[in-house]
């Protein structure tokens, strides 16, 4: 037991100092461990740099960084939606970085133009439809999806998803409060069936015929393609001749109180980096923020679309809007 207590003793102050210098980093994510995690131990693998870190919902993590305060152990905040990292944000959880490395590789429309956090992959929310009852040329826009020509042919997620909140806080920021109400009221109208709880439910709905077209993100319709090649289902890019597709991001901030804040940010300029983007977001069949990073292979097969180069920012500064508009609207 003595022999023990010596042995570890030494152990410790052998280790310790090593311990103290060697560079940690620990991050608060709500994206999902398997979409970070082999990012993460590649970092570890070739800089040396502990990463540590736990994985919740966004309220929840959100929350804990709030109740913990300068104590929190957390250096970084990994979120997903403009909507969820422009709240945490306003919250007072994040800090500003100055990076020129980040500045570089994330394009300015989808990061914080106060630099309290950076897109690190590039989701697009789009059209999906029918391709046994609907052809191409029948749509054209997301606005479109509201004429009377498509009644009882729309299916929608609930609008209590922040993904649907930010696709309307941008339509109030193009068309102004008036003209979007119009547009969510011509969805409702126009709905197969209440609201479903998912992206993918929603899509298999218009695969088993009780709709014809849905607004998804595109890497649940990945997703699903994967399983069933023949779903017969396909996306469609709307609104090329005019705003362009909605986009939003995943994304991350450096915390207020970081206790290892320069591990953080050279973590976070690293997962913009050409060597990480291929992977953060082919994982999750998003597209990678960097421009001179290519997108995966089956993701790249869908074609190039234009996308909406409103600042994704706007998705959170408009959020509280776009939920009274929506609940306005009957859109549930
Ligand atoms: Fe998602």
């Amino acid at each position: 037991m003595i022999r023990f207590l010596v042995s570890a003793a030494i152990a410790v102050s052998v280790a310790l100092p090593a311990q103290v210098l060697a560079d940690e980093v620990v991050v608060y994510s709500a994206r999902n461990e398997h979409l970070i995690k082999p990012l993460f131990d590649r970092y570890t693998q070739q800089t040396g740099v502990e990463i540590s870190y736990i994985t919740d919902k966004e309220g929840p993590l959100l929350q804990r960084l709030k109740a913990e305060g300068k104590r929190t152990p957390a250096d970084m905040l990994i979120t997903v939606d403009a909507g969820n990292l422009w709240h945490a944000a306003e919250s007072g959880v994040l800090a500003s970085v100055d990076s020129p490395v980040l500045d570089a590789n994330v394009p300015a429309n989808l990061r914080d133009p106060q630099k309290r956090w950076f897109g690190l992959s590039e989701r697009a929310r789009t059209i999906v439809y029918s391709s046994e009852r609907v052809t191409p040329a029948d749509l054209s826009t997301y606005e479109d999806l509201a004429d009377p020509k498509w009644q009882g042919r729309l299916c929608l997620r609930t609008s209590k998803k922040v993904y649907n909140q930010s696709l309307v806080a941008t339509l109030i920021a193009r068309h102004g409060e008036a003209r979007a109400e119009e547009i969510v009221r011509g969805w409702v109208a126009n709905l197969a069936t209440a609201p479903f709880s998912n992206d993918t439910k929603t899509m298999e709905a218009v695969a088993a015929g009780q709709c014809d077209v849905a607004i998804v993100n595109t890497y649940y319709f990945g997703r699903l393609q994967k399983k069933d090649p023949s779903i017969g289902l396909a996306l469609f890019w709307p609104n090329q001749d005019s705003s362009g597709v909605h986009i939003n991001v995943s994304g991350a901030g450096i915390t207020q109180h970081a206790k290892h804040r320069d591990a953080a940010v050279k973590l976070l300029e690293w997962l913009s980096s050409d060597e990480a983007q291929h992977d953060f977001a082919g994982l999750n069949m998003e597209y990678p923020v960097n421009p001179t990073v290519e997108p995966a292979e089956l993701v790249a097969a869908w074609g190039t679309f234009k996308a909406d180069e409103l600042n994704v920012a706007e998705a959170g500064r408009l959020q509280a809007d776009a939920i009274r508009l929506m609940d306005r609207a009957g859109y549930r």
